[in-house]
C-alpha cells in the first residue's frame, strides 16, 4: 500500500488553500444565505496563513504538518469554523504521531478521530446541517479510497440542502435554513477533494 509523507500532507493543505481561494466567493454567498457572509473570507485568511507557516517552519512528518496547520487555523480564524477546522487537523495530526509516513487506512482512522473531536467541540451530529455532514461520510469513504472519500463528501454537502440547521448561526433561522447548502459542509467537500487531488 502507498505511504504518504509530510510533503504529501503539505501538498494537501496547499491544494486546499488554492481551492478555498478559488471558491471563496461561493462559500461567502452560501454563508450570506444562512449565516453572516464571512465563511469564504474566514477560510481564505486561515488557509493563506497555514500555507505561510508551513513554508516558514517546514515541519517534516505528517503529524507535525497537520498539528501546526490546525494551530494556525485556531489562531487566525475568528469564526466558528476556525476552532472546528483547527481541531480537526490538530487532532488528526496528533493521532498520526511521529511516523515519517502513513498509509491510507491509518489516515482514515486518524481523520475519524479528528471528526469525532469536531463533533465533541461543537456538540453537533450527523443531520444537523454542519461540516460534519460532509466529513462523516468522507471518513467512511476514505476506508475504501481517496476518490470515494471525495465523492462521499461532495454528496454529503449537497444533502445538507433540505436539512434544517440545528447548530451554528444557521440554526437561528429555524425553518428558513431549509433549501440552502451549508457553507461549512461545502468547504469540507473542498478539503476532501484537495486530499484526493494530492493523492492522484
Ligand atoms: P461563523 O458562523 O462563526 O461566521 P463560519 O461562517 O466561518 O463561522 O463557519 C460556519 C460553518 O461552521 C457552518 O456552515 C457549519 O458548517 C460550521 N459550524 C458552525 N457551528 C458548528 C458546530 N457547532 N458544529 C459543527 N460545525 C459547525
Ligand atoms: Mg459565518
Ligand atoms: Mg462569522
Amino acid at each position: 500500500m502507498t505511504r504518504y509523507d509530510g510533503e504529501f500532507f503539505r501538498r494537501w493543505l496547499v491544494l486546499t488553500a488554492a481551492a478555498v481561494e478559488r471558491e471563496a466567493g461561493r462559500l461567502t454567498e452560501l454563508d450570506s444565505a444562512i449565516g453572516d457572509a464571512d465563511h469564504g473570507v474566514n477560510l481564505r485568511r486561515g488557509f493563506a496563513a497555514v500555507t505561510a507557516v508551513l513554508d516558514k517552519e517546514a515541519p517534516d512528518t505528517p503529524g507535525a504538518v497537520l498539528t501546526l496547520a490546525g494551530r494556525q487555523l485556531i489562531s487566525t480564524v475568528g469564526g466558528a469554523s476556525g476552532p472546528l477546522y483547527g481541531t480537526l487537523l490538530r487532532r488528526t495530526g496528533k493521532e498520526l504521531g511521529v511516523e515519517a509516513t502513513v498509509g491510507r487506512e491509518r489516515l482514515a482512522a486518524a481523520l475519524g478521530a479528528g471528526v469525532a473531536a469536531v463533533a465533541q467541540l461543537g456538540g453537533a451530529q450527523a443531520g444537523d446541517k454542519t461540516m460534519l455532514d460532509a466529513l462523516l461520510p468522507a471518513v467512511e469513504g476514505l476506508g475504501e479510497s481517496f476518490a470515494a472519500a471525495r465523492d462521499a463528501a461532495a454528496q454529503g454537502a449537497l444533502a445538507t440542502v433540505p436539512l434544517q440547521a440545528r447548530k451554528g448561526r444557521a440554526s437561528y433561522l429555524g425553518e428558513r435554513s431549509i433549501g440552502h447548502e451549508d457553507p461549512g459542509a461545502a468547504s469540507s467537500a473542498l478539503l476532501i477533494a484537495a486530499l484526493a487531488e494530492a493523492a492522484a
